[in-house]
């Protein structure tokens, strides 16, 4: 039996994890990545138990453990004082670990990559390959890259995020959307956070139309990584462009009078770009003959549960595991059973973020004590989201999941 041709396109988050999950089966592939080095710099992630647990079985755990920080609490704040509103112990008598069943870590993207990139095997990734173009033939579907070169294999998987180009052969054109809201980004060393308390922990600042994520990376918590929230604006203005230059003053103003711990950490940075938040609407396909989408590509969703690299992880553990135990011969089949199996879960994944925001940025007037109340619940609401593992999904996916989107 020849062996099948494989491509995933991306080495991000999504293509390292199938490239594992496909050498943990001894399936062949080859993995094609438009950039020339494997590095993002600033920005960072908080893998959950649901991600984290795959990467510990591909033999990740010890390079996470010796990369990223794993949080003390995860705490929720207001804005005008460092009252505590609802709190959760985390690596606290290892209260996650027990729980979810595997760790919570906050890691440099770059780190996370390097240490992904570790446990693939021999020469795999072909850097400098953009995809410029799919198309089937009766060889199979070929692909065409940046230049000269292409390639015809019997799948490609596209796991090239948000603006993916394997999404524009599988769908229609309009799939992503902007959510109304933009981020400013940062990383801060601990040292200059004198005010922080808790600095080791992932805490969320919640105001008026604005909310400050933050957690600690590096093995020693030494940096802290923000996500400051905003409305706004309401166009984006530039679809070509979804960083775009802002002054020291519009990243510093949403935050004005909140807490001197968050007015600290916003005034450190150096860098004023504004990153307007996407998404992408629900595809109603997420393949289209040998090209089938993971990550980003199938269901961008906005940040707030921390939840986009974990998904495009459990995407890819779950797609290298049916093509591993059913190989291609029934190809529309499979991608077809393989969208139903994800689709429920991450579309409420989705909703359950976007809904968040509107939780994080509550006015004064609105009923503080409810939103304090759900917090204080944390694990009855938002378990469901890291206590999945893909080994316990086989079929049905509906009765693995509860639908908590609200
Ligand atoms: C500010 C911010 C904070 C976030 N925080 C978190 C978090 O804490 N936790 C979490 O789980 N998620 C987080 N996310 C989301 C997360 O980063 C993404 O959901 C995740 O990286 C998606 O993985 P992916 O593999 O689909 O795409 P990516 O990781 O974006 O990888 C796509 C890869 O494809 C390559 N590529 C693109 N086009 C082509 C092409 N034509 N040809 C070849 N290669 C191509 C790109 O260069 C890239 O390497 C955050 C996102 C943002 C913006």
């Amino acid at each position: 039996m020849t062996e099948p041709r494989i491509a995933i396109i991306g080495a991000g988050i999504g293509g390292l994890a199938c490239g594992l999950a496909l050498q943990r089966a001894g399936v062949p592939f080859t993995i094609y990545e438009q950039a020339s080095a494997l590095t993002e710099i600033g920005a960072a992630i908080a893998l959950s138990a649901n991600g984290s647990r795959e990467l510990a079985r591909f033999g990740c755990l010890p390079g996470l453990e010796a990369t990223s920080c794993e949080p003390t609490e995860l705490i929720w704040r207001g804005w005008r004082d460092h009252t505590r509103v609802a709190a959760h112990p985390v690596r606290k008598d290892c209260a996650y670990r027990k729980t979810y069943g595997a760790p919570y870590f906050g890691i440099h993207r770059a780190d996370l990559q390097k240490v992904m990139r570790a446990q693939l095997h021999g020469d795999v990734i072909r850097l400098s390959h953009r995809l410029t173009g799919l198309a089937e033939t009766d060889q199979g579907i070929r692909l065409e890259f940046h230049g000269e070169d292409s390639d015809v294999v019997d799948l490609v998987i596209g796991a090239d995020g948000i603006k993916s180009r394997v999404r524009d052969y599988v769908a229609r054109p309009g799939a992503i959307r902007y959510s109304g809201t933009s981020a400013f980004r940062g990383i801060v060393p601990t040292k200059e956070l004198p005010h922080l308390p808790d600095p080791h922990a992932i805490q969320f600042w919640m105001g008026p139309d604005a909310h400050l994520l933050h957690y600690a990376i590096g093995p020693d918590g030494g940096d802290v990584n923000y996500f400051a929230v905003t409305e706004g604006p309401d166009e984006w203005p530039d679809p070509e462009r979804w960083v775009i230059e802002a002054t020291r003053e519009d990243h510093l103003k949403p935050f004005q009078g909140w807490d001197e711990a968050v007015t600290e950490m916003v005034s450190q940075s150096h860098h004023f770009a504004r990153w307007g938040l996407f998404t992408t609407k629900p595809l109603r396909h997420w393949h289209k003959g040998r090209a089938v989408l993971i990550g980003d590509g199938a269901h961008a969703m906005v940040p707030h549960h921390g939840q986009g690299a974990n998904t495009s992880i459990e995407d890819a553990v779950t797609l290298a595991g049916m093509i591993a135990s059913e190989g291609l011969a029934n190809l529309e089949g499979l991608l077809t059973r393989f969208a139903r199996l994800r689709r429920v879960r991450t579309t409420a994944i989705q909703k359950s973020a976007t809904a968040t925001n509107h939780v994080l940025h509550l006015h004064d007037e609105a009923d503080l004590q409810a939103r304090a109340a759900r917090l204080k619940k944390f694990p009855d609401e938002f378990g469901w989201i890291h206590a999945f593992d893909t080994s316990k999904v086989k079929s049905e996916p509906t009765r693995n999941i509860r639908l908590r989107a609200r």
